[in-house]
């Protein structure tokens, strides 16, 4: 009979041998996990450790697998992950199986970890244990990270990139590969990547493609292919073969840059050289092709200037000359008057001819200075002298300053005395009062030069001080009513800056409304002379007393009759014995039989103009020394070159006051037969 004791033991005694066996085989088990290279652990329900095989206890860096007995889990996860791995530990008690990966801490600190929970169930389907299989796998992790970064720097390259099987199909194009060729990737894997031959590729690129890919190397080149649309897609190219571990060839890698647009623009800019080239070429045939014509221009500028100047000239010396002469003859005072009037307005008709043809010399690059030695004071005493008369009338003083000037000195006193002119004849015309001062000052020693600086202050209306730069400019003037009041052209100043620009200076003016102005100028002049001429006498020789030589003899030679008779008036009146001749013919005549001791020669003139005459005079014998002196209308600086090379010894500028006709004249005779000829340093001079 059975006792509830008896069954207690049996039930002992079975659950004994039960557990006797199940501990054999578990032992059996645990020796096999033993050498699994995984560690293999069950825990208890609160986590910690009941068991743990060899590479567990090898992983945790333990001395046995009883050490392991008792720790939780918990303790070798990252304290940052533990929330996580919670969660999934309470999913493997709850009866379900969870995998996780989990940072290290404590003896796992740093390594990466992946487990797999199993729950252990009782029959009665209680969870009994947990069941873990945990894994280091820090090395692979990072490996797998490594290629997560080269997989995404070949998904997200610019480049087109795809990867070929040792069969040549198409396993992997990337993003960019199929942008730039316009396929859908299913129509691209499997593919021999030739199918985006355009024909277009010399074949011996893939000739040397292959001989470089079988030979192991990488290769190099240029691939003309076609997008699926047809469109051209060129590409530089580079493939590489990729070797398994035997050294076997497994796959291609090829990377392709799309170069269309570069190439295209590589092209429009080798067409736009060329067409560079062409224009180039074009431009400067049009550019010759202007400075020609602005050459052909600019001559026949200066060939109208000439031409008019010699016209206007002409009929000015008529009417100044015959003035003159009228003069003389004893008028009534009404004539006396009408007379002076005509004077005056010829002399100012002549001023504003002289003004306009300088501005155009100056811009043109005609006009050429003298080099003579200038004497200031001269210079000062003549420009004040003549307007001594109109500033008296008006109750204006003149104060002249200029103590410190070096004594010799040379340039090109004409023009100093014009600039210095225009400003002092401003400064009349300007001021109603007060004085007008002129002061000359070195503004620079320069060595050898010495700059300069003319002053004209006047007590006049002055000028509002924005106004001021643009009276440098011709024809500008204050205001029209300025000249209604005033009369003037408007060129003096620009032509004072010209010419002050053409002597190294520069003008300028300061000015106040009602003020007054101070008008300056600037230029440079030698120390020394450049060489040595027969000027710096000649224009002392304009002072000298006149009427010395009466009764020299002159022969004129001109073919308009008013100016002969001019002339003609104008040396008897002083005394000298006059003979004239109608052309260049008779003038040579007329010096080949009598003998003359100064002749006026006319430029332009019938059978033998003045030139000729003069090469013809200088041919016979005994006339080499005789003074002939040029007399025209054209008094540019080639027109006096001429005279002088034809043999001629001064240049008289028509129209002439009578008053410096006569000192040229006295000049000459005052020298007497001359030695030799001067070809250079002759003086031009206006009337
Ligand atoms: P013009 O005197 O023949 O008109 P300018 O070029 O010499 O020509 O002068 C230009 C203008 O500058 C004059 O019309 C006048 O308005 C102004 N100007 C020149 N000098 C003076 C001065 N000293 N005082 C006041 N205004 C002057």
């Amino acid at each position: 009979m059975k006792t509830p004791t008896s069954d207690l033991v049996a039930a002992e005694i079975l659950r004994q041998r039960a557990e006797a066996a199940s501990r054999g085989s578990e032992a059996r088990h645990l020796s096999l996990l033993d050498h699994l290279p995984l560690c293999v652990h069950e825990l208890d329900l609160n986590g910690k450790f009941l068991t743990m095989n060899a590479a567990g206890v090898r992983m945790l860096g333990l001395d046995s697998a009883s050490a392991a007995v008792g720790l939780d889990f918990r303790q070798v996860v990252d304290p940052v992950d533990l929330p996580r791995v919670e969660t999934l530990w309470l999913q493997a008690l709850a009866g379900q199986g969870s995998e996780f990966e989990f940072r290290g801490s404590g003896r796992m600190a740093g390594r990466i970890v992946a487990s797999s929970f199993v729950p252990v169930k009782r029959v009665d389907g209680q969870v009994a244990s947990v069941v873990g299989v945990t894994q280091d796998i820090t090395e692979r992790s990072q490996l797998e990270g490594e290629l997560r970064k080269f997989a995404l720097a070949i998904e997200q390259s610019p480049d087109s990139i795809s990867i070929t099987n040792a069969q040549v199909q198409i396993e992997y194009v990337n993003d960019a590969y199929l942008k730039s060729c316009g396929y859908a990737r299913e129509e691209v894997l499997g593919k021999n990547p030739g199918f985006l031959k355009s024909g277009k590729t010399p074949p011996e690129t893939y000739r040397a493609l292959w001989k470089a890919l079988n030979s192991g190397e990488p290769w190099k080149g240029q691939f003309h292919n076609r997008k699926k649309n047809g469109d051209e897609l060129i590409e530089d190219v580079v493939i590489g073969p990729v070797r398994d571990r035997g050294g076997q060839v497994t796959h291609f890698v090829e990377v392709k840059e799309d170069v269309t647009e570069r190439m295209r623009i590589a092209e429009e800019l080798g067409e736009y050289r060329l067409h560079l080239e062409d224009l180039v070429a074009e431009r400067t045939a049009q550019l010759t092709a202007a400075r020609a014509q602005a050459e052909a221009a600019s001559k026949s500028k200066t060939v109208f200037l000439t031409s008019m100047s010699h016209e206007i000239r002409t009929p000015m010396n008529a009417i100044l000359g015959l003035t003159y002469l009228l003069q003389q003859e004893h008028p009534t005072p009404q004539q006396l008057e009408h007379l002076e009037q005509i004077n005056n307005s010829a002399g100012h008709l002549l001023s504003i001819i002289n003004s306009v043809l300088d501005l155009s010399k100056i811009e043109a690059g005609k006009l050429t200075l003298e080099h003579v030695k200038v004497d200031l004071r001269a210079i000062v005493n003549m420009v004040v002298a003549q307007f001594i008369e109109p500033a008296e009338k008006k109750g204006l003083t003149f104060e002249i300053a200029g103590a410190e000037i070096p004594g010799a000195l040379w340039g090109d006193a004409t023009r100093l005395k014009q600039a210095l002119l225009n400003y002092v004849s401003n400064a009349v015309k300007f001021s109603s009062q007060g004085k007008i001062s002129l002061r000359i000052s070195v503004q620079e020693d320069l060595g050898k030069e010495v700059l300069l600086r003319f002053e004209v202050e006047d007590s006049g209306i002055g000028i509002a001080p924005e106004r001021l730069a643009r009276l440098f400019v011709p024809f500008e003037q204050v205001d029209s009513s300025t000249t209604r009041d005033y009369g003037g052209t408007g060129l003096g100043l620009a032509l004072t800056r010209q010419l002050a620009e053409l002597m190294g200076g520069e003008a300028m003016a300061s000015s106040e409304t009602g003020r007054g102005s101070c008008f300056w100028f600037t230029a440079k002049l030698d120390r020394v002379a450049r060489f040595p001429g027969l000027s710096p006498e000649i224009v002392d020789s304009v002072q000298q007393p006149q009427g010395q030589h009466a009764g020299a003899r002159i022969l004129v030679a001109d073919d308009n009759f008013a100016n002969r008779a001019v002339a003609v008036a104008i040396l008897e009146n002083s005394g000298f014995v006059v003979a004239t001749a109608s052309n260049g013919q008779e003038a040579v005549e007329m010096a080949l039989v009598a003998s003359y001791d100064l002749v006026l020669m006319d430029m332009q003139m019938p059978v033998l103009d003045g030139l000729q005459a003069t090469r013809a005079i200088r041919a016979a014998s005994g006339l080499q020394h005789l003074p002939i002196l040029a007399m025209t209308a054209n008094v540019f600086e080639e027109d006096r070159k001429v005279c002088m090379e034809a043999g001629m010894n001064d240049f008289v500028a028509k129209p002439f006051r009578a008053q410096s006709l006569l000192s040229v004249i006295e000049h000459w005779l005052s020298l007497g037969p001359l030695p030799h000829l001067p070809l250079d340093g002759g003086n031009c001079r206006f009337g």
